[in-house]
């Protein structure tokens, strides 16, 4: 038996029509250095428009793909909603990656238009003679005649371009599973991958952020969006606000601790999405100089493990909560989203807060053991996570057709590469990438369990734990430690200080004092980059006995 149902599609553009309609009062700031330029969603609907007509008179056709190589601001916001809603495809380019791979991911994805900020044309003109497919750049908040084309190449000025269209545009009815975007893995662990939302799972997605389970934003929010919109699909940031009418605060290039607390005090955002390394940086600059933060209802934080010593400081001393959640590019990225159930207090919130978080009803979550066998749901076995859903990614996209790796994919679940537990009720806690565990006399230490503990004592800033080789044990976990500004303290005193919190055979015997810890394109711990370091012996090794 059929449904009554009407078989509206869930495509981008009514997210697009509602917001500038009934929420368009609401608005997306860019910070400017000292205040903010400011566009309601009634006026980035119009801009939309105008995009989308440009965009159609160069061309663009739907399911063409369009980059973006810009900061997170208020023209960014109206390319990830204009292009899907035209048809054609959104890529935001990860302006952080290497170079070669930067050009990769372009030509991958046969990018033909790419929209530039002006701020990042000197770095955008060396990858662009790399770029096979691109026949026309658009530059924002720039000198457009700043940037030499190569040949086939045409430059445009946003701001002229959009002057010379119409406010109106009539956006297509498209099909919902056809492609909204493309996101690539920043390359963490490996070669870059793409990934093609569908505007069905970017709708979808997005109901589950705004969902109080979810991040829970509402129209009366305002959404800090630290996070790059070229990460992980930008955690749905963009979609949610204009679903939710949430103002959105875009930080455009001024990410440093300083800047985002100043635009924190100047426009009291309720709410603030980053990674552990950008909140890390805030949390010392507000004890070099406090501010109150409490106009921040919740701070969503996520892309790799929180140290729960961050969490504590930011509840205890600041009154802010930090709300952990994981992720993947290839999960539109929210997965898990760890709210405590209702009844657990004291310690056993923190418990689940220090969680990677529940499930939703979204998505599907089994353990896979190394013998290959599906692992319990009692929050002791392990095994590596996988997962299924209308917002994961079923392949990995390729010019030739998409491609569905038998080390990636698994009986149709996505292999995460993560190593975790689930409990009962269904709140994850991951162990480690699978990459990352060390395996030493042929039982595992987790490298993130150790790296939380250290950054606990109170003269270390940031610690990395990676396997190394050893004769006896095959692998032993070294610890990479950053001392806090001003800080002394000896490895004796850090694996004591480990002491009771590990088995006698997991604390580390190996240890090294290194300025930073490298981080990857967004801000990740790059333990390939560490382990290559200590391969060439540039880490100088102290070994406890
Ligand atoms: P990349 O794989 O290149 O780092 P992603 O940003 O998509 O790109 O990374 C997803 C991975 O980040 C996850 O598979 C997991 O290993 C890690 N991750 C994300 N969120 C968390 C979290 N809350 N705790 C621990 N690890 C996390």
């Amino acid at each position: 038996m059929l449904s009554t149902m009407q078989d509206e599609q869930l495509s981008l553009a009514t997210l697009l029509r509602y917001a500038s309609t009934f929420q368009g009062d609401s608005h997306v700031s860019t910070w400017t250095g000292d205040g903010v330029r400011t566009q309601t969603y009634r006026e980035v609907g119009e801009d939309a428009a105008r995009l989308a007509n440009a965009l159609y008179g160069l061309g663009i056709r739907v399911g063409d793909r369009v980059g973006t190589f810009m900061w997170n601001n208020n023209e960014h916001m109206v390319a990830y909603i204009a292009v899907p809603a035209m048809g054609a495809v959104l890529h935001a380019l990860n302006i952080r990656l290497f170079p070669e791979q930067l050009v990769f991911v372009a030509n991958h994805a046969e990018d033909q238009v790419v929209i530039v900020d002006g701020s990042l044309l000197p770095m955008f003109a060396q990858y662009l003679p790399g770029m096979k497919t691109v026949r026309h750049v658009i530059v924002a908040n720039g000198d457009a005649s700043a940037l030499t084309a190569p040949a086939g190449v045409t430059v445009h000025s946003y701001a002229e371009l959009l002057a010379a269209q119409s406010d109106t545009y009539d956006f297509p009815v498209i099909d919902e599973r056809s492609a909204a975007g493309m996101c690539y893995t920043s390359g963490t662990t490996g070669d870059p991958k793409g990934v093609v939302y569908s505007h069905r799972s970017n709708w979808l997605h997005a109901m589950q952020v705004i969902s109080p389970n979810g991040m829970g934003f509402t129209a009366r929010d305002n959404v800090l969006a630290i996070v790059p919109l070229f990460h992980a699909n930008a955690w749905g940031i963009p979609y949610a606000t204009l679903m939710s009418g949430a103002n959105v605060l875009m930080p455009d290039r001024f990410l440093q601790p300083q800047p985002l607390l100043q635009m924190m005090a100047d426009q009291k955002p309720t709410f603030a999405a980053a990674v552990p390394t950008i909140w890390g940086g805030v949390l010392a600059g507000l004890q070099a100089n406090p501010q109150d933060i409490t106009h921040l209802r919740t701070c969503v934080v996520g892309g790799s493990a929180v140290p729960p010593a961050m969490m504590r400081a930011f509840q205890d001393q600041y009154g802010v909560k930090l709300l952990h959640a994981w992720g993947m590019t290839e999960t539109s990225p929210l997965g898990s989203v760890a709210h405590p159930p209702v009844g657990a207090e004291g310690e056993a919130e923190w418990a689940y807060r220090y969680t990677q978080g529940r499930f939703p009803a979204g998505v599907q979550a089994r353990l896979v053991g190394e013998d290959g066998t599906i692992q319990p749901n009692d929050g002791v076995a392990w095994g590596e996570l996988e997962v299924k859903g209308p917002w994961i990614t079923g392949a990995y996209y390729s010019p030739s057709g998409s491609a569905v790796d038998a080390d990636k994919f698994h009986d149709g679940w996505l292999r995460t590469g993560d190593v975790g537990k689930i409990s009962p009720n269904g709140y994850l806690t991951l162990v480690d990438r699978s990459k990352d565990v060390i395996k030493s006399g042929g039982e595992w230490i987790s490298s993130v369990d150790l790296e939380n503990a250290i950054v606990g004592h109170p003269a270390v800033a940031e610690a990395a734990v990676i396997g190394i080789p050893d004769p006896k044990w095959d692998e032993r976990p070294l610890v990479a430690i950053v001392l806090a500004e001003g800080a002394d303290a000896k490895p004796e005193e850090l694996r004591d200080f480990l002491a009771d919190k590990f088995a006698k055979w997991q604390l580390p015997e190996y240890w090294t004092f290194i300025e930073e810890v490298p981080k990857t394109s967004v801000g990740k711990f790059d333990k390939k980059r560490l382990r290559a370091q200590h391969a060439d012996g540039s880490l100088t090794v102290i070994t406890l006995s």
